[in-house]
């Protein structure tokens, strides 16, 4: 018999059958799993408050041909508290579904368990839940192995500015270079705020400013990286956040 035991986050959760759950989670040994909480629907399910979205615990999975079935767990956090603060709610959910929609089934993203329990940890504390997304974002991208190139022109290697980001290519063109038609204009100041981010995480995260535009800009670079592989904009967090235009 195969067993799983590690500390998980659960993504999303969807019914299943009479009073299952399809629990998909980011476990810190094995990655992205899909485990079957049997019962869990039922009131009286010792899983029931277990596996809630934004939810950290400890299990003990067994193994089957297609999901894994929980066996036993325990509550070590809760993150449903961000659910008074609307903003930090949804950009919490946003993390949990880029993870779900980016991450492939059973591969161990040990790295990338630590970056989503950083940024829930921080987006209950920091007074700015934007800056923790693209915080978020860039290491996220970085440790699917998309981190965007900041340094000088892809096309003649010059390092000076104005640049445009170019998402196809991941990474920078120059005013003298032909445009790509997939570039938009990414200001100095947006840079070096993105190279502080993958530099430094979420370590000095409380130091770093960010204008309306940067903000904007980071968050384009982002997007436009991720859209590039996954269909992320179908995401509902992200439309949503995108109708709310947070600060
Ligand atoms: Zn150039």
């Amino acid at each position: 018999m195969k067993e799983l035991r590690s500390q998980a986050i659960v993504l999303r959760t969807m019914p299943l059958g009479e009073a299952d759950k399809l629990v998909t989670m980011l476990t810190r040994e094995a990655g992205k799993v899909k485990a079957v909480a049997r019962g869990s629907r039922k009131t009286k399910s010792k899983f029931s408050a277990l596996v809630e979205p934004l939810t950290l615990g400890s299990f003990l999975l067994h193994a089957g041909k297609t999901f894994y079935t929980f066996i036993q767990g325990e509550l070590l956090k809760s993150y449903t508290g961000l659910q008074h603060d609307l903003e930090r709610f949804v950009h919490a959910q946003y993390f949990c579904e880029i993870c779900d929609r980016c991450l492939p089934e059973g591969e161990p993203a040990e790295a990338v368990f630590h970056l989503l329990l950083t940024a829930l940890e921080t987006l209950e504390v920091d007074p700015h839940p934007a800056r923790v997304a693209r915080c978020f974002e860039l290491n996220l991208l970085e440790e699917l192995g998309l981190k965007p190139a900041l340094d000088a022109c892809r096309i003649c290697g010059k390092s000076g500015g104005p640049f445009r980001f170019d998402p196809l290519e991941g990474g920078l063109v120059c005013a003298e270079c032909p445009r790509p038609a997939s570039s938009f204009p990414v200001s100095a100041a947006s840079l070096a705020v993105m190279k502080r981010l993958l530099a430094y995480g979420f370590q000095k995260l409380s130091v770093c400013l960010l204008s309306p535009q940067s903000q904007s800009e980071i968050h384009q670079v982002c997007l436009g990286l991720f859209q590039h592989i996954f269909d992320v904009r179908s995401l509902r967090s992200l439309q949503f956040l995108k109708a709310g235009k947070p600060s």
